[in-house]
């Protein structure tokens, strides 16, 4: 079957009324944390969403990331909060640390790794492995929602028009609804349909991931505890504890052009990183020297700048597609997170591209807010001599940047309320 060409939606002001029993169809497309969170939320709100997934399955890809008070909240309205605090860690301090001396420059050291912590306290930062947060959340929706998670359905064109959005697939298929919410990443199509393909400016900076195992790690982590942040000229490394303290996730940040793909999943060697870290402490390289070479993976960082608008019509974008972000505050997914929620409300409210934009509106300040912070700390983490570096007015340690509360920009109903109804029914 031919694909349809790409045609521009409707202004913002050709909002189209629907009959009162009509019941709003909304698809999104791309199953990471930010599609699947606002599927949720959407689902448990009466409104019909189907998601589709170019993966042909979900599976354990990824490592470490960050999920801040302000995510954690949306967890627990969603009832799964309790799930994911079994398997995340809690951040109790963050130590930040001189690349050579090991010295405390910021922070204090939590001598703990996270086996013992309790379940029931309510830190800012919980840090998980993406793939137990993203297999929480997939067996929610397939339980909650059967048969509206659709893998191998890549999204190649949609079609927008007065009555309702066509989403087409590489294979040929279609489907239509009422509104599309492009929750396809960092390389969106849906942004690319909206706004044009922009190209990103490559930071000159390149990310490695290793996961290490507990036992390996613990001569290089014993002295300066389950979460330190290493600082020096051109490069930071950042560890923590996952899954409990039975591993230790670290993300090396290097200032480097010697490499620019993009992506999740290409392989490094420890060779490389063990290089680029010549001449830092003993903590440092002997870590990533004992990282299993399967483990480790790299991407290039690259900067986009700020949409001036998410929503064209009928369709909008959430997380990683609408406000791609450098990972310095640890932030990406707690945004994407954060946004499931807030969209779902305010197309509770107006079930419609009035929704929309009231989602957008509730949203783009806070997003480009964050993104904007989370350049300026790498810029500041990483370009001074550590012995100068004042962190007293880092981005990182703005609290309101974690301990935020989505929902009340929509609702009003204070956190705390809300809080003490969903931790009760958290599963
Ligand atoms: C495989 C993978 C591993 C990751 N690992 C880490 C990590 O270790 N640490 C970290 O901090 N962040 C990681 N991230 C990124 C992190 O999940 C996001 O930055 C953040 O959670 C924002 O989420 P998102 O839902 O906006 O985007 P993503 O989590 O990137 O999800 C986007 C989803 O859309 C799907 N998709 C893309 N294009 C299409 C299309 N045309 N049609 C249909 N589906 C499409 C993708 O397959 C993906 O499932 C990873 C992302 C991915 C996809």
């Amino acid at each position: 079957m031919p694909i349809s060409r790409p045609r521009r939606s409707p202004s913002t002001s050709a909002v189209v009324s629907r009959p009162a029993e009509h019941r709003t169809r909304v698809l999104v497309v791309g199953a990471g944390l930010g599609g699947l969170t606002a599927a949720l939320a959407l689902h448990a709100r009466g409104i019909e969403v189907q998601v589709f997934e170019q993966a042909p399955a979900l599976g354990e890809v990824g490592a470490g990331l960050t999920v801040s008070r302000g995510a954690q909240r949306v967890l627990a309205e969603l009832g799964v909060l309790g799930e994911i605090r079994r398997r995340a860690s809690v951040v109790r301090s963050n130590a930040f640390l001189h690349y050579r001396t090991g010295a405390l420059l910021d922070g204090a050291v939590d001598p703990t790794d996270g086996s013992a912590d309790a379940l029931d306290d309510e830190p800012r930062n919980l840090q998980v492995h993406r793939a137990d947060l993203h297999a929480v959340l997939a067996v929610a929706l397939r339980d909650r929602a059967p048969g509206a998670l659709h893998l191998s359905h890549r999204l190649v064109d949609l079609v927008s028009g007065a009555d309702g959005v066509t989403a087409v697939f590489a294979d040929g298929r279609t489907t239509r609804g009422d509104l599309l919410v492009g929750a396809d990443g960092l390389r969106s199509v849906v942004r690319g349909r909206l706004f044009g393909v922009q190209q990103p400016r490559f930071t000159g900076q390149v990310a490695f991931r290793c996961l290490v195992p507990g036992e390996l790690a613990s001569p290089y982590v014993a002295r300066t505890g389950r979460a330190a942040v290493w600082i020096g000229p051109g490069r930071v490394l950042n560890r923590y504890a996952l899954r409990r303290g039975a591993t230790v996730n670290c993300v090396a940040i290097a200032r480097t052009d010697s490499w620019t793909g993009e992506g999740w999943t290409t392989p490094a060697t420890p060779e490389e990183l063990v290089a680029l870290y010549d001449g830092w402490h003993p903590d440092v390289t002997g870590l990533l020297a004992v990282a299993p070479r399967e483990q480790l993976a790299k991407w290039a960082l690259y900067d986009r700048p700020p949409l001036p608008r998410w929503r064209d019509g009928r369709v909008s974008l959430l997380g990683d597609a609408a406000h791609p972000m450098l990972p310095f505050l640890g932030l990406g997914s707690a945004m994407a997170i954060e946004d499931g929620l807030v969209l779902a409300q305010a197309l509770a409210a107006s079930p419609d591209e009035a929704g929309l934009e009231s989602y957008e509106s509730a949203r783009r300040p806070r997003t480009e807010e964050v993104l904007l912070a989370s350049r300026h700390e790498g810029t500041l983490v990483q370009g001074r001599d550590p012995d100068l570096l004042d962190l007293s007015a880092a981005p990182s340690r703005n609290a309101s940047f974690y301990d935020f509360d989505p929902a009340a920009q929509a609702t009003g109903v204070p956190a705390a309320s809300r809080d003490s109804a969903s931790s009760a029914g958290s599963t």
